[in-house]
């Protein structure tokens, strides 16, 4: 059993940053690949406008393929209401929408006000409850870390906006670096303070690795009680709304890291790192990070179990 829930975020975190469109059956090939590698949550794509994120327009037809792939929890992100429509129609299993605990950030991504962000909240969880109960409701909590528009963002600010949602309909909250300004003592801090604060809805990381301290931020929130994490393959992607922020921790790395520590995560490395050819194919010119895949497994190393 995992010990530990990697969520790969490439195909929708990963491919929003890009400039080039991966076409829609080389998403569904990398995602089959993905899958094929053991992980069991992928974020699929997002239901925004096409115009605003044209790389993302196919993400129904993503969803359709995801689906067929067994054990599979297919997450979609959705900024608002119309969004969490097109997702539930489109037979997501479970939705995540973003909510920047700056409000300049939340402006310039969402054009919404932290507080309009809660009632947006609010009115997906009628609706998922009102038409499709069983779908999971997530929140990732962007710039809670610090942001580039603003600087620091407040701790305080960060767990009333997580309470906020919590008590809006949000099954889980979780804290996102966007911007790649953690570091592994704050990722203590906040983590805990979350989980005093919201207790079992307290939910992923979402770290980068901006400024090289991804995976220590990842470690420093597992050692306080995180077991969920996002990561995406090759760490492609970041924020397009966070001038300068790039790279999400990287899926084989952070893999290698929990196995290596004998911390399963469900996920076969040499499988994981095969994946990368499905990935570059649909992205031939894309630079693809990772110092595992680059370095090779070590001599002798077994999985956890
Ligand atoms: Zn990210």
């Amino acid at each position: 059993m995992p010990a530990v829930l990697i969520s790969e975020v490439g195909p929708r975190d990963g491919l929003q940053s890009v400039k080039a469109t991966m076409a829609t059956a080389h998403k569904c090939a990398w995602i089959t690949a993905l899958h094929a590698a053991g992980l069991r949550e992928i974020e699929v794509g997002s239901f925004v406008p096409a115009a605003l994120l044209p790389q993302l327009a196919d993400t129904a037809e993503v969803v359709r393929h995801a689906r067929l792939l067994p054990g599979l929890t297919v997450l979609a992100l959705v900024p608002n209401r119309r969004g969490a429509e097109a997702a539930l129609q489109a037979g997501v299993h479970k939705l995540t929408v973003p909510v920047s605990a700056s409000e300049a950030h939340s402006m310039a991504n969402v054009r919404r006000t932290r507080a309009q962000m809660v009632e947006a909240l609010r009115a997906i969880d009628a609706l998922r409850r009102e038409i499709a109960p069983q779908v999971g409701l997530e929140v990732g909590v962007s710039t809670a870390f610090g942001c580039t528009l603003q600087g620091a963002v407040p701790e305080d600010e960060v767990i009333a906006l997580a309470e906020q949602l919590a008590a809006a309909g949000a099954d889980e909250i979780g804290l996102s670096d966007t911007t790649g300004m953690a570091n592994p003592a704050q990722v203590k801090r906040l983590f805990t303070r979350l989980r005093g604060a919201i207790g079992d809805q307290a939910g992923a990381a979402h770290l980068h690795n901006t400024r090289g301290l991804g995976l220590a931020n990842c470690l420093a929130a597992y050692e306080v009680g995180v077991r969920a994490f996002d990561a995406s393959q090759g760490g492609l992607g970041g924020c397009p709304y966070a001038p300068g922020a790039s790279g999400n921790v990287v899926t084989e790395d952070l893999v290698f890291m929990f196995e290596a520590m004998g911390v399963p995560t469900g996920v076969d490395l040499p499988r994981l790192i095969a994946a990368r050819e499905a990935l570059r194919a649909g992205l031939p010119d894309e630079p693809i990070h990772g110092m595992t895949p680059e370095a090779g497994l070590p001599l002798g190393f077994q999985s956890a179990r």
